[in-house]
């Protein structure tokens, strides 16, 4: 038997040391755990495999997400899409925020696929994120793609680099608005948006 240390060595060295998993293993050890324990050794690369999927939104872009399905109608009434799940990292602490955004938009001409725009939010969302520019993303993404006359965007969320840490109150949520267009300049328009919203728990 010689050397096994050697050999160890030797492996590690043949691996790729940018990869995430790799670093990862680094921070097992830095937070005092051994990463060569049962439960930890495949942990590294099961964590850079989610923290891909959580990031995947910087592999995508409005035109793959949105895959032409806008359509021309006549119709100017309200769109809402309320209730979209997504789940975010704060780009502060990297830890989870997640809850529910509500999209509404004002067509002018033209509207977006419904599954379209949970898409999109989810774009937005897998990305290193602060909720407020996250809302305004939303909005402007639409306004850009099918110039309607307003879009509204809600967003409320629970952060957990604030709850897990103690410095909120476990319920407390944060909400962000962004209004664009009538959304912003119609009182009407906004009210309507905002009494949507608020009936969902009817
Ligand atoms: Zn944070």
């Amino acid at each position: 038997m010689t050397k096994p240390t050697e050999e160890i060595i030797l492996n590690e060295e043949k691996l790729d040391t940018k990869t995430i998993a790799c670093h990862m293993r680094e921070i097992i050890k830095l937070v005092g755990e051994d990463p060569n324990r049962e439960g930890l050794r495949k942990t590294p690369e099961r964590f850079e495999k989610a923290l891909k999927f959580l990031t995947g939104g910087y592999h995508q872009n409005l035109d793959t997400v949105l895959n032409g399905a806008t359509f021309s109608v006549c119709y100017d009434d309200m769109v809402i899409v309320k209730d979209i799940e997504f789940f975010s990292l704060c780009e502060h602490h990297m830890l989870p925020f997640f809850g529910k955004a509500h999209v509404a938009y004002l067509p002018t001409k033209k509207v977006l696929g419904l599954s379209k725009v949970a898409r999109l939010v989810n774009m937005f969302a897998r990305r290193l994120q602060i909720q407020e520019r996250m809302t305004s993303q939303i909005a402007h993404a639409i306004e850009e793609k099918i110039a309607p006359q307003g879009v509204g965007v809600i967003v409320e969320a629970r952060h957990l680099c604030m709850q897990m840490r103690g410095v909120e109150k476990q319920h407390g949520q944060a909400v962000t608005i962004a209004m664009l267009g009538a959304f912003r300049h119609n009182k009407e328009t906004r009210d309507e948006f905002l009494s949507l919203v608020r009936s969902r728990k009817g």
